[in-house]
């Protein structure tokens, strides 16, 4: 157990996010009102949406591998305002920006937009794919359309001179 050095130094009397003891500290295992297993509970599933995310708002002074009963048995305490930091709220916005970024990076980003506005887009694909394959997928529209016409007229090929004179 000598590499769980968070779990054996863990002081409960101090919050347990932050680790300082000044200030106020809540107890949910104090709570006349609530249950304080289900705070635990809800502080430690959010904490792991956190930290699954890669996306913790503060260090934390233990180690995620404890559970609610452990949390209630030790009267974990921690500052209202280090708690707040865990709110499931703020982890819902943590995860739409990530799928929005996601989906973003996915879809090709502006390089597939600005071949969708050439108009140009379905020919010259329809044309790389018959004729000359592979070997302009990378090139510029102004050079691409010169090396085409160059091409198509080298070859004598009638047809894709007439798409690329137009
Ligand atoms: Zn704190």
């Amino acid at each position: 157990m000598a590499s769980c050095g968070v779990l054996q130094m863990m002081d409960w009397e101090v919050c347990v996010i932050c680790g300082d003891g000044g200030g106020i500290l809540k107890c949910p295992a104090d709570s006349k009102q609530k249950n304080g297993a289900d705070i635990y509970r809800n502080f430690l599933e959010s904490f792991k949406g956190f930290q699954d995310c890669k996306s913790l708002p503060v260090p934390v002074q233990f180690s995620g591998e404890q559970s609610p009963e452990e949390f209630m048995a030790h009267k974990a305490k921690w500052h209202k305002s280090c708690h707040l930091k865990f709110a499931p709220s703020k982890l819902k916005i943590i995860l739409g920006k990530k799928r929005n970024l996601e989906s973003g990076q996915s879809e090709g980003g502006p390089r597939k937009s600005k071949r969708m506005s050439m108009g140009m887009a379905k020919q010259e694909s329809f044309m790389f794919c018959t004729k000359i394959t592979g070997t302009l997928h990378a090139c510029a529209t102004m050079t691409l359309d010169n090396d085409l016409r160059l091409m198509a007229t080298e070859l004598q090929d009638a047809e894709l001179l007439a798409v690329v004179t137009l």
